[in-house]
């Protein structure tokens, strides 16, 4: 999995598994842009790839932001001349009974779980028209809907990334002609500070390894193997799918 001479924008990259993406691809050679709302720590995963060896630039972006969006992508091509991946990987999760779920939550979750999905992928799809090929990877969850993946008290997260798993498949189908593939990554339980909430609490802990068949959550490297294989041209014949990456759990 070779990402020389790519050029590739990662989403929430300042912590968590936007961060271990970012090492991922700027160690298989990608040139990348670490980007998330806080300039400062992006900063910090841009001084950890340098001291590897990499190449990387931080961007602020807020992703429900079209302007900041915009900028991102252009700060790319300003750099580097191109952009050959996206990983729409900026999340926000937030646990509400149902019925006490307000109409601002709803719109919370959807403005940045799928409309940042929205506004990142256009503006780098234009990019990738531009030069004639690219490859966009949007991070689901396995609680998209799929048998076994709903969760009580998420029900805009997972209708978040329902939409997530639709959405990668339409692009996929409508850019194949522009060489441009479209596919989603699925994590399970991964350990990363969305989730201390499962790690910290023993009792829901327990509850969250009952469902997974390898009895362990998964950490963010686990999910960027597949990230990066799936960006890289490894993948050259997949479009339009989605990959899960759960220790079992959606097999039960
Ligand atoms: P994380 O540690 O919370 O990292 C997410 C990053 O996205 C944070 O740095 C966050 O910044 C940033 N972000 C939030 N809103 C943003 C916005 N509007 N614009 C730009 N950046 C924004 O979460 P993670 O666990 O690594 O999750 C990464 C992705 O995987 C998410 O899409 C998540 O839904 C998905 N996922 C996670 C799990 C899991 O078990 N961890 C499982 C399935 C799927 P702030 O901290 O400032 O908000």
């Amino acid at each position: 999995m070779d990402l020389k001479n790519k050029v590739a924008i990662i989403t929430g990259a300042r912590r968590g598994m936007g961060r271990t993406h970012a090492l991922a691809f700027a160690g298989a050679g990608a040139k990348v842009v670490v980007s998330d709302i806080s300039q400062e720590e992006c900063e910090g995963v841009v001084k950890e790839i340098e001291k590897s060896g990499g190449e990387a630039i931080a961007v602020k972006c807020d992703v429900t932001s079209k302007e900041e969006v915009d900028k991102m992508v252009q700060a790319a091509v300003d750099k580097w001349g191109k952009l050959d991946i996206l990983v729409n990987n900026a999340g926000i999760v937030d646990f509400k009974p149902f019925v006490e779920m307000t109409e601002k939550d709803w719109d919370k979750m959807m403005e940045v779980n799928l409309k940042g999905y929205f506004l990142c992928a256009q503006a780098a799809v234009k990019e990738m028209i531009k030069q004639k090929g690219g490859s966009i990877v949007n991070i689901a969850s396995v609680e998209m809907g799929q048998v076994g993946g709903g969760m009580p008290g998420l029900a805009h997260y997972c209708a978040s990334k329902g939409g997530v798993v639709a959405f990668t498949e339409t692009l996929a189908v409508e850019l194949a002609g522009q060489n441009i593939r479209v596919n989603a990554v699925s994590p399970g339980a991964i350990e990363t500070p969305m989730s201390e909430a499962a790690q910290d609490n023993p009792d829901l802990l327990k509850q969250t390894l009952a469902k997974i068949p390898m009895n362990r959550m998964g950490k963010p490297e686990e999910v960027s193997n597949l990230v990066l294989f799936l960006a890289s041209d490894a993948a050259s014949y997949m479009t339009g799918s989605t990959v899960v990456v759960d220790g079992g759990w959606l097999a039960t």
